[in-house]
């Protein structure tokens, strides 16, 4: 889990660089458009009776897009009887090359 994680992380980061990189050579032709993704993520709930333990990996999983499925296979909360956790939305806005 934690290496399929590092790996992602890596991932995003080359991405990023390379998207970066893009920016600065179709800057000048503005052959782009945004797209914009609906986010997710795990906001953990308080879990006086120690519960939620399941639900550390869907946390630790960040924001995913909207369609996705957390890593428990769960596409909300909530992840198990009692569990607190709740969702938070975000809207990201990424420049997509044409
Ligand atoms: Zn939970």
């Amino acid at each position: 889990m934690r290496r399929r994680q590092l790996v992602a992380e890596a991932i995003r980061i080359v991405e990023h660089a390379l998207s970066a990189m893009g920016l600065r050579l179709d800057e000048k032709t503005g052959e782009y458009y945004y797209e914009e993704t609906l986010l997710k993520r795990v906001l953990e709930g308080s879990s006086q009776s120690g519960s939620c333990e399941t639900c550390d990996d869907n946390v630790d999983a960040g924001w995913i897009d909207s369609e996705d499925s957390y890593p428990s296979g769960d596409d909300g909360p909530p992840f198990h009887p009692n569990c607190t956790c709740e969702e938070e939305y975000k809207t990201s806005r990424e420049r997509v090359y044409v």
